[in-house]
């Protein structure tokens, strides 16, 4: 077995340096519990960047994928196998109602959902189409999904990009509003903004998008790669909001851990990608498939998504009262604060870290907690007593 300091070594000797990584390895996870190489325990409110919803090594996951894994692994996507058509069907039917293309991630569900409505667009004779997308939004990190996330990665660094994506401030309704026309194929809006910190889309934000779209016909796109699988105290967020998208792009927790992406779209736009137009080796394959089967099982639940709600309405108001936070952000278990300035947050985190709770920081001052769906009271009270010692 190797330490920490060997395996930061080798990472630094072997490993394109994209990540930079707090100095502890874990090396079991089980709900909402992780342990490092030292039997060190720790509690997860970060579970693995809200992939973890349904806990860590849930065992109704584990049999999944292993009872898949043992039985068929994959033959292309040039034959039929069960658990990729019922997860299409599942995801369809608990969501918009139209068809669904699955693949491996979250940027690839938001390329699929760019190029279906590029491609719809071109179709009514539109050369040039625009997407119209939000300040502070985080879509990806391929060349497409970068073009649509202004600010938040180093778009600098990649260019060209590819042209078409028009950014306007995400309080605005009247700049969407204006930036929404002929040329729209879609806008596109991450209901609550993950990356950038956790900042919910103000509902005028979002009724504008919705009319733009109704009036030009484009496209309204929910990226719900963070906010879905149940992490708002719903299976996707928009059911608690004022507007329906037409498509609906998922990722992160739909895997229940194993990398599962989708794009599903209302019944009338479902069709138009023909054989050919797009698609991905290992997309809806049967082992990642029956994961993201079983995670919705799990998910899928009326108390689960209630406790999501309660649980995350005490911790919020609880974290808001703490000595250091300025303001609490969020809905259900997807929760954002800005801390007082001069607070340093990474100085937070690491402490809390050191103390034995994961949590994460989206940008300077700012904290995100994103833990496991299956907490306890005791885990938010718990959580509460680190944070108010951190902070303290
Ligand atoms: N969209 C949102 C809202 C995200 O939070 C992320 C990842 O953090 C992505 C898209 C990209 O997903 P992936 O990293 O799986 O490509």
């Amino acid at each position: 077995m190797v330490n920490v300091a060997e395996l930061v070594a080798l990472e630094e000797r072997y490993a394109m340096p994209t990540y930079a990584r707090a100095p502890v390895e874990f090396v079991r996870g089980e709900g909402v519990r992780l342990w490092d190489a030292e039997g060190r325990e720790y509690l997860d409110f970060f579970s693995g960047l809200s992939v973890h919803n349904a806990g860590h090594c849930h065992p109704r996951i584990v049999e999944a994928i292993a009872g898949q894994a043992g039985r068929l692994g994959g033959v292309s996507n040039l034959y039929y196998t069960e658990p990729g058509v019922r997860l299409a069907e599942r995801l369809s039917e608990s969501s918009l109602g139209g068809k669904v293309f699955l693949c491996n991630s979250g940027l690839e569900a938001n390329e699929c959902a760019i190029k279906l409505a590029r491609k719809r667009a071109h179709g009514w004779g539109i050369d040039e189409p625009e997407i119209v997308v939000l300040d502070g939004a985080f879509h990806g990190r391929s060349l497409g999904t970068l073009a649509a996330t202004p600010r938040l990665a180093r778009q600098d660094l990649f260019g060209p990009l590819p042209p078409g994506f028009v950014a306007v401030p995400r309080e605005d309704p009247n700049a969407l509003r204006d930036a929404a026309g002929e040329r729209t194929a879609a806008v596109m809006i991450e209901p609550i903004q993950g990356e950038a910190g956790v900042f919910p889309i103000a509902e005028e934000v979002l009724v504008a998008a919705r009319s733009a779209c109704d009036e030009t016909g484009a496209l309204l796109v929910f990226d719900e790669i963070q906010t879905g699988m149940g992490r708002t105290g719903s299976l996707w967020a928009y059911e608690q909001l004022a507007v329906r998208p037409d498509v609906m792009t998922a990722a992160k927790a739909l895997g229940g851990g194993l990398p599962v992406g989708a794009c599903v779209a209302r019944p009338d736009v479902g069709d138009v990608f023909e054989p050919g137009d797009h698609g991905s080796t290992f997309a809806g394959a049967p082992v990642t498939a029956a994961a993201a089967l079983a995670a919705l099982d799990v998910i899928d639940d009326p108390d689960l998504l209630r406790q999501t709600r309660e649980l995350g309405g005490r911790f919020s108001s609880g974290l808001a009262e703490l000595d250091g936070v300025v303001e609490v952000r969020g809905r259900g278990l997807m929760v954002g604060a800005t801390l007082v300035d001069g607070v340093d947050a990474k100085d937070v985190a690491g402490r809390a870290l050191e103390t034995g709770l994961v949590i994460n920081v989206p940008g300077p001052g700012m904290l995100r907690f994103l833990p496991p769906l299956v907490i306890g009271d005791d885990d938010v009270d718990a959580a509460m007593n680190v944070m108010r010692d951190v902070l303290n």
